[in-house]
């Protein structure tokens, strides 16, 4: 008997090596080769985890919510507590979802810029660098007068970007994109190239950092850096936009400063390392490019925005009606995260119903055996507002979930859970094996 999901086309090519079995197995369409196992949908309720809270008399914003339809899954699925990336360490958003989607962010994850790149859309291939970016203004002698050139945004920005995009520095050459507002995005493709290297953005109003390597083999990246710092002001200092700008009063971008390197790592493509098709839903654009680095195609339903003005339910049908289609979705919600760092907890709550609004549709309208994930990807607790680095609240749901008797889903009762505690690492082989999609280990 052959194995289901994952590690199938391998065994059927072992155990049929005969010519026709051999040939008619490899003309069959991977998504033909996988619908026997069930789909997953993972849903990321962003920063949602907390700590007790003094003004709710030290419960939490999830044990003091209404929210009937995220404790039915804790009811009737399995639940546990999950160290994101291990017990202490304090998560960004990028380096948890990395770890969720089973990716070791110690091995792939070098700093923000590649992400960011692949957030507007930049993908580069493994070894490219890329950084993000604000547009600047500085005066002649490179000190910084403004951080963000007046909160200039597009369309100007996207004049300007074009300007700096397809510049050669000797063998390198160079990407640069817009992003939102007064940000943008660097990409230096190129042989031997390293995201070890420091800012050229000095964070602060004072003169211009010069770029210096961290790491050994990081000089020719560093001095490619300085010298397009140098460049970018050349360029822009005299563009129309900024002769346009200074005639409205307004400051000019006359520089970009490049932060936050990292390298496009060298990964499997998710839908090729667990043989699922794979979507992502996300408003934020960091998330957004999470996902596509690691080879989930990006869904963008109109309203989702990431901030708090996000249509919860228009997501949520996106979300669900991509699940027709793929077998596997990840799904963020950024409001809980953005209610922490707030640090107000009766927001806090009140965005967890909300929630439980969009656990409700999940609960009426998911395909028939899904399997459906309920995490956080970090706490951020409303006194600290910041993420911590506590374990966050997990519930496992499918149809044959042993039922553990969590009653709630909140961080106190999930850690009585059969699931007991996990971490994040482990989250994708726990979902592969309840879709029964998980190849078997020995015989
Ligand atoms: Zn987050
Ligand atoms: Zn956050």
């Amino acid at each position: 008997q052959r194995t289901r999901g994952a590690g199938r086309w391998r065994d059927s090519s072992y155990t049929h090596p005969s010519a026709p079995f051999f040939i008619f197995s490899f003309i069959i369409p991977p998504s033909d080769m996988m619908e026997h196992g069930k789909k997953i949908l993972m849903i990321v309720m962003d920063g949602l985890g907390d700590r007790a809270v003094k003004s709710l008399d030290y419960r939490t914003p999830l044990q003091c919510a209404r929210k009937p339809n995220l404790d039915w899954f804790a009811s009737n699925g399995t639940s546990g507590i999950m160290d994101v990336i291990a017990p202490g360490i304090r998560p960004g958003s990028d380096t948890s979802h990395l770890a969720l989607l089973g990716y070791d962010p110690y091995k792939v994850y070098t700093g923000r810029g590649p992400f960011e790149a692949a957030g507007v859309g930049l993908v580069g291939k493994a070894g490219d660098v890329a950084f993000r970016c604000n547009f600047a203004t500085v005066d002649s002698r490179f000190n910084v007068l403004d951080r963000r050139a007046g909160r200039i945004k597009e369309p100007d920005t996207t004049e300007l970007a074009k300007a700096l995009d397809g510049m050669n520095i000797g063998d390198i050459k160079v990407v640069v994109r817009e992003a939102t507002e007064h940000r943008a995005v660097l990409m230096l493709q190129g042989r031997d190239l390293s995201p070890r290297v420091s800012d050229a953005d000095p964070h602060a109003l004072t003169t211009v950092q010069t770029s210096r390597p961290l790491g050994p083999d990081a000089a020719r990246t560093s001095e490619a850096v300085n010298e397009f710092v140098r460049r970018s002001y050349e360029v822009l200092n005299d563009h129309p936009v900024n002769e346009r700008r200074a005639s409205e009063g307004l400051l000019p971008a006359n520089i970009l400063l490049p932060r936050g390197a990292g390298v496009f790592p060298d990964i499997q493509p998710f839908p090729e390392r667990y043989e699922m098709s794979a979507s992502g839903v996300a408003g934020v654009s960091l998330i957004r490019g999470i996902c596509r680095v690691c080879g989930l195609e990006v869904i963008e339903p109109p309203g989702c925005t990431g901030g708090m003005d996000t249509d919860m339910e228009a997501k949520t049908c996106a979300a669900l009606k991509e699940l027709d289609r793929k077998d596997f979705v990840l799904m963020n919600v950024k409001a809980s995260d953005v209610t922490s760092h707030d640090g107000d907890p009766s927001r806090k709550i009140e965005t967890i119903e909300r929630l439980d609004g969009m656990a409700r549709i999940i609960r009426k309208d998911m395909p028939e055996g899904t399997v459906v994930a309920l995490m956080a990807d970090h706490c951020t607790p409303v006194e600290l507002g910041d993420h911590s680095g506590d374990p966050v609240p997990l519930t496992i749901y499918t149809e044959n979930s042993i039922k553990d008797g969590t009653m709630s889903y909140d961080e106190v009762s999930c850690a009585r859970g059969a699931l007991g505690r996990i971490r994040g690492m482990d989250l994708m082989p726990i979902l592969l094996d309840k879709a029964d999609r998980a190849e078997k280990f020995g015989a």
